[in-house]
Parts: C-alpha cells; sequence; structure tokens
C-alpha cells in the first residue's frame, strides 16, 4: 500500500532515544487515514511518541470492510526506497504487481513481502473477482544502512511456518518464533507473528528480552498482559521480557511485532526511508522524472504523483542515551 496522504509529514526515527529498556504497557491508539474516495485505515506506527518498533517502521489496519459492491482497495503504482513492505490479509486478495515483473495475488495469511532496496514501484489492488470482505494490515520494515540499496526483490510464501498449543496456533510471517522461522528475508532481527486465539485460552508467548515488543488487535476480544485491547490498537510493551500473558475472552486474532532496537536515525517521507533530507528530494525528483524505480507493467492507471516536500527540511536527530 502507498501513503496517499498528501501532506505527509517528515519524520524522524528510530534511535536508542525513543526505546523503552523495561516492560512497558502503552496504548497506542489509531489515526483515521482515508485512502482514496472510500476506504478508511487506522494508522498505528508512526504514532505520536512512538514511531518504531524494532525495525517495523509503518503498520496500517484496515477492514474488515464489506466491498461486495465495491472497487476495494485500488492503489496505482508508486515508489518505495529503503524498506520492505509486508501485505497480511485476514480476509479478501491484493493483487500485486511491480517494476520487476511480479504479477502475484497474495490470499489471507500468505507473506507478501517486498524488499525495495535502492528503488521499486508497485501497485496493489483487490482483483475484479474478489471476496466479500476484505481486512488486513500493511507493514513496512526499515532496512539498515548496510542493506539500504540491496537489488530489490519480491518475495511470496504461501506456506509459513506454524507454532502450536492448545487454543493457540501462531504463523510466523517475518523472524522466528519458539524455534520456527519464517523463510522471508530479514535484514535486521526482529519478529511477526499472526497469533490466532479461541476464546479462553491462556498461553504465554516466549519473548526475547533484547527486543522491543508491540501487539495489534486484528480481531475479537483478547487481553495482553492484562490489559483489554480492541481490533484496529495497539500496546506498546517496551523490552526486557522473556515472555507475554495473553488471555482470550472471544475468539481472537492478534499481531506480535518485534525486533531488535532500530539503532540508526532514519528520515521517512511518504513512501521513502532515507538517511537525510537529501536522500528525500532525490528520490522523490527521480519518481516524478521517471528514472530509477521502473515501471509498472499491467495496471490500468496512471501512477500516483509524489506530493510537495514540506518546506522546512529535517535533519535525522542525534542519538539519545
Ligand atoms: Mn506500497
Amino acid at each position: 500500500m502507498s501513503n496517499l496522504d498528501r501532506q505527509p509529514a517528515l519524520s524522524v526515527c528510530g534511535g536508542r532515544g525513543f526505546v523503552v529498556a523495561e516492560p512497558v504497557r502503552e496504548l497506542l491508539s489509531p489515526r483515521t487515514v482515508r485512502l482514496g474516495e472510500s476506504t478508511e485505515v487506522r494508522r498505528l506506527l508512526p504514532n505520536l511518541g512512538r514511531r518504531m518498533v524494532g525495525a517495523w517502521a509503518f503498520v496500517d489496519h484496515y477492514g474488515p470492510d464489506d466491498i461486495a459492491d465495491e472497487p476495494g482497495m485500488q492503489v496505482a503504482p508508486h515508489p518505495h526506497m529503503g524498506l520492505q513492505t509486508v501485505s497480511w490479509l485476514h480476509e479478501g486478495e491484493v493483487l500485486h504487481r511491480d517494476s520487476l515483473g511480479s504479477l502475484q495475488t497474495v490470499r489471507p495469511r500468505e507473506l507478501g513481502l517486498m524488499t525495495s532496496g535502492r528503488a521499486i514501484s508497485h501497485s496493489e489492488e483487490t482483483p475484479k473477482s474478489h471476496s466479500r470482505f476484505l481486512h488486513g494490515a500493511q507493514l513496512w520494515v526499515a532496512l539498515p544502512d548496510a542493506h539500504r540499496n540491496v537489488e530489490p526483490h519480491f518475495q511470496h510464501h504461501a506456506e509459513l511456518p506454524h507454532v502450536t498449543a492448545p487454543g493457540f496456533d501462531a504463523t510466523v510471517i517475518l523472524g522466528e518464533l519458539d524455534g520456527a522461522e519464517s523463510p522471508g528475508s530479514t535484514y535486521t532481527p526482529i519478529v511477526g507473528a499472526d497469533v490466532t486465539l479461541t476464546a479462553g485460552a491462556e498461553p504465554r508467548l516466549p519473548l526475547n528480552p533484547d527486543f522491543e515488543y508491540a501487539v495489534l488487535s486484528m480481531s475479537g476480544e483478547a487481553q495482553v498482559d492484562e490489559v483489554p485491547l480492541l481490533p484496529g490498537s495497539m500496546l506498546y510493551l517496551g523490552c526486557g521480557r522473556t515472555e507475554l500473558p495473553l488471555r482470550a475472552t472471544s475468539d481472537a486474532s492478534l499481531m506480535l511485532l518485534g525486533g531488535e532496537p532500530f539503532e540508526e536515525e532514519i528520515v521517512m517521507w511518504w513512501n521513502f526511508i532515507g538517511r537525510s533530507n537529501d536522500d528525500i528530494a532525490q528520490a522523490r525528483s527521480e519518481w516524478m522524472n521517471g528514472d530509477r524505480f521502473g515501471e509498472v507493467k499491467g495496471y490500468d492507471g496512471p501512477p500516483i504523483p509524489a506530493p510537495e516536500l514540506p518546506g522546512v527540511p529535517l535533519k535525522p536527530r542525534g542519538r539519545v542515551r
């Protein structure tokens, strides 16, 4: 998905100064963002006061929306730089096309992982023939400096490893959970998992105390470390935990996001992650000139023009201890 905000803020993220070293329970309220004519998403990251969780730098939750008589998601070609996009569905389908020539339908609980590296462009659309409901999350992972210019590539994994226990089934989206490892490429120590709970389940998730974590509620009613979490909201958990108690009061599903705190300061604007204002300005100008980001073939419509850059440039902040 694209950040379709026509006046996107330039935000500075990353760095130890933003990380909470201790376990905390910080509820993050979503910001409602309109995408196009009819679609609304709830943006959890970046959030006021909480911009990243590990290398996770962007989290939108959308649906479930009844799109029986609607076109659904229609996001025209747009560029990315310096990040990976994770498409994750609970209901519906998304057809992905990119400038490498990939053409892939992503279905519920399949991983669509696009590593932009230095430059890629893609489109995402609900196929003409589609399910009634669309429900999912769109997430971005920041690439570390050493890998942010890797060759762009797209991976689709319909089969992912699971961790199961009575009343509990976790699909490992990225990284490793309890010994089960996703085949998706990662560039920093990170984890993403989709957790399905049946009503009454009270599992304890094994965590890495060096990671920071957050949990996004996708559906149902569950308590995360005793905090009730409604669908579309997220609880930031800090670092220093070896396990996480969950309790499902109905059938519920959650996404666990975590990773080693992202030490590098990054500059994020529109669909780009760079290290300086100049990185961003150059990417914007190359996209507008039709350079560097390639061409998405087969999408019925023009690409998305970049918004205007904000007048006041930001520099990444110094690391704070
Ligand atoms: Mn996108």
